[in-house]
């Protein structure tokens, strides 16, 4: 079975990494175990929650704008820190151009709530670090501090809050998603990875027209940008 990713030019298959192989996956830079979606000609890897990633979500931690799928981050450096953990990352991002929001594929799927044996009970996902009276909080696993702009898991009852990298090393990568209570629907956006079989003419006809759409949000994304900066140029003339 061959599968085509929309970042890839050539077709990928699923390979079983062995052991001492080492590849490693140009979604999210780390290494590649079990099964992988490849591309030997170009040393092209994906792990499969990476290659399924949608190429956008509506994500609640940034509801205002859709987060988009792109490559690799267009700032001058080449990396982005991620809103949620604080760490660079110079592969995939989903990324708000307009509010320059960039989040590592897995810190946009963590799962919603994670239990730990460090504490008796569930850890919830927060975006932002446990506030009390201004206090520094320190994460409860590291003993480093939890800085109040990254997100937390935390228990509010027993005030305890800890990194998502801590609470998560034991926790298997993959799309977790949001349940939304409102009608269930899980987050929207098609699976980058689309299996190259020509039976699905219909849905891919529906995919181009949205990736076209897509590529428009993000170019206007980018415009609004550029005008921003521009008057905010334009002000500072003015003031002087
Ligand atoms: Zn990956
Ligand atoms: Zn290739
Ligand atoms: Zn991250
Ligand atoms: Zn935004
Ligand atoms: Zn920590
Ligand atoms: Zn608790």
């Amino acid at each position: 079975m061959e599968y085509k990713h929309f970042r890839h030019q050539h077709n990928l298959n699923i390979h079983q990494v062995q052991q001492g192989q080492q590849l490693r996956c140009s979604g999210c830079e780390s290494f590649c175990h079990g099964s992988v979606y490849a591309c030997w000609q170009c040393n092209f890897f994906l792990h499969s929650h990476c290659g399924n990633a949608t190429r956008y979500v509506k994500h609640p931690s940034h509801p205002s704008h859709p987060l988009i799928l792109i490559p690799q981050p267009t700032y001058c450096s080449g990396s982005f820190l991620c809103n949620a953990c604080g760490q660079s990352g110079s592969t995939f991002s989903y990324c708000c151009a307009l509010c320059e929001v960039d989040l590592h594929v897995h810190c946009a799927f963590l799962p919603p709530e994670v239990s730990h044996k460090v504490h008796p009970h569930e850890l919830s996902l927060i975006y932002s670090a446990l506030e009390k009276k201004g206090a520094p909080q320190f994460c409860k696993i590291c003993s480093k501090s939890l800085e109040s702009k990254h997100w937390t898991y935390s228990c509010t009852k027993c005030n305890f809050g800890v990194h998502t990298f801590c609470a998560t090393t034991e926790v298997k990568p993959g799309l977790y998603q949001m349940e939304d209570p409102a009608d269930g629907v899980t987050p929207e956006g098609y699976p980058g990875l689309q299996q190259d079989v020509s039976e699905a003419k219909e849905d891919q006809i529906e995919v181009e027209l949205s990736e076209e759409a897509l590529v428009q949000l993000y170019k206007l994304q980018l415009q609004m940008q550029m005008a921003e900066q521009v008057a905010q140029v334009m002000a500072s003339m003015n003031l002087s």
